[in-house]
């Protein structure tokens, strides 16, 4: 897929396994964490179908140490290394490009502590995002973020692309959350910056450099990361609406009624949801003929937030600012009200194809390029084209779907996306990162000094370039 789609890229000249090396990772992990054959296929091909490498070997170590001795190894040999978490990235960060040797954190997948006092979870980076839920929920308390992708994965993979999600609104940023982590370099060294406390002003925090780093300057491999308390109580209120000025109008109002309650305030357009209905075959709590929907999710500890949601949203129908809604605050009900927004991404890729564009705006021109982007692609073979996200963070999902990958509908659309986001100075990617799909673009979203400084960090703690190469930056100018 990559060769056929991109080929003028060129391999960088890094080390070849041999069986030298073969029997050095076997020796090391196991028979059973030494992957190779058949099985390496899934791991090569990333969860759009977007691209694939050809990696012939997957390394799966159980511990930081085992990380430490593998870059060693493959940093003295030159060989290139690409880290994969649960592989859910949107991207195309987490496959090989060409025969990267893939080094896998899922058996990394141990709960080191939690800390009932304070409420901070230290674990290993190939934990998958449900699993810790399940355990903090056991004890009280919450993961400060959530995704579709939760099954699958990794709160390593989630830090490495500084994952955002359906509650950033609420509870802020991983590199507000994460207190600290544990990274091994290109070279084996451990970094332990694994701080379990709130509070550290010494010096500069390298934590930072990591979430968001996209496997490029180091594997994390342990994460401390503070969970909120569970909230007594959570209401969800699904609303139908006719216009994108209605939506902001009501976005405004539920913001200054329910400010510290508001845990999500997530945005679908009418072809978001009939790709759902038809799709998934989840069909759409209520009238299903409406032009934009939104998931609202109020959460806090008094009762009174189930009371007051009740009274706003007769008052907004009173108005005729919403057409239709309705509201759950049992948590069956509620995960049923979730189901349509998540289930999004994977009834879109049913279609085949999916061109994915994951931009911050200003609120005022959040869906302005949805229809746009219909204009520009009317003529053209397109099943639907579409607007969801995380609305509450000036967050738009841009999606295109289509049978198959189409060079002429790829070129309507890229870079024109691009530089009307960078013309309102928004960002072109808020929170999937760049990964290889945007190396391209990076320079829409970042200035020529951030870009020099960045290839001046990478090249100070990886010099031979062997972490994840490919990503990020566009290849003439790294490799
Ligand atoms: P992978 O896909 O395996 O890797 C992603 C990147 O991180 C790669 O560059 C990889 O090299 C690097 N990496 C992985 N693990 C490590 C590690 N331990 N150390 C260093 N680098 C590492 N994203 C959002 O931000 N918000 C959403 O709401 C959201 N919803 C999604 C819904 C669906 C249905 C899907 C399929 C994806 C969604 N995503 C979302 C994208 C994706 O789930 C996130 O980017 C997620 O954080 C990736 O985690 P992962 O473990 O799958 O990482």
């Amino acid at each position: 897929l990559t060769k056929e789609r991109f080929p003028n890229l060129k391999r960088g000249s890094y080390g070849i396994v041999d069986s030298t090396d073969i029997e050095f990772f076997k020796n090391l992990l196991g028979v059973t964490n030494f992957i190779t054959g058949e099985e390496v296929k899934s791991y090569n091909e990333d969860w759009l179908k977007s691209v694939s490498g050809f990696s012939k070997y997957v390394l799966k170590p159980k511990t930081t140490e085992q990380v430490s001795t593998i870059l060693k190894y493959c940093y003295k040999r030159s060989i290139a290394v690409c880290i994969q978490g649960g592989n859910t990235g949107l991207v195309g960060g987490s496959v090989p490009v060409f025969d990267e040797v893939i080094l896998s954190t899922s058996a990394m997948n141990s709960i080191i502590s939690f800390n009932k006092l304070s409420g901070v979870l230290v674990c290993q980076a190939g934990c998958v995002l449900e699993n810790l839920m399940n355990y903090v929920q056991s004890e009280g308390f919450i993961m400060p973020f959530d995704l579709g992708a939760k099954g699958t994965c990794q709160i390593g993979g989630n830090l490495a692309t500084n994952a955002g999600g359906l509650r950033l609104i609420k509870y802020g940023s991983l590199h507000g959350s994460v207190l600290g982590l544990q990274a091994v370099l290109a070279d084996g060294q451990i970094l332990d910056c694994l701080n379990t406390l709130k509070k550290d002003n010494t010096g500069y925090h390298l934590k930072h450099l990591f979430i968001g780093s996209e496997g490029t300057l180091g594997v994390i491999t342990k994460i401390a990361i503070q969970c909120p308390n569970t909230p007594k109580f959570v209401n969800v209120s699904f609303i139908g609406l006719e216009s994108f000025d209605k939506v902001l109008s009501f976005f405004s109002l539920v913001r200054k009624e329910f400010s510290a309650s508001l845990s999500s305030f997530e945005l679908m357009d009418a072809v978001a949801i009939k790709s759902v209905q038809k799709n998934i075959g989840i069909k759409c709590p209520i009238n299903d003929n409406l032009k934009f929907y939104v998931l609202v999710e109020l959460s806090g500890d008094n009762n009174y937030i189930s009371h007051s949601i009740q009274e706003f949203l007769e008052k907004a129908l009173d108005e005729n600012l919403i057409l239709d809604a309705t509201v759950a605050d049992q948590p069956s009900l509620i995960q049923n009200l979730w189901k349509i927004r998540e289930n999004i991404p994977e009834s879109l890729l049913r279609y085949g194809y999916v061109y994915k564009y994951d931009i911050t705006l200003p609120h005022e021109l959040f869906y302005e390029i949805v229809p746009e982007i219909r204009k520009r692609l009317k003529h053209l073979d397109v099943k639907a084209v579409c607007g969801y996200g995380h609305l509450g963070d000036g967050n738009l999902h841009l999606n295109v779907a289509t049978i198959e990958h189409n060079v002429e509908i790829a070129s309507a659309i890229e870079p024109y996306v691009y530089e009307w986001t960078s013309k309102y100075k928004g960002s072109i990617s808020a929170e999937h990162g760049i990964g290889f799909l945007k190396r391209k673009y990076l320079k829409y979203s970042k200035s020529n000094l951030e870009i020099d400084l960045m290839k001046k960090l990478k090249n100070t703690i990886d010099p031979k370039k062997i972490l994840n190469p490919y990503k990020i930056f566009p290849q003439d100018e790294i490799n």
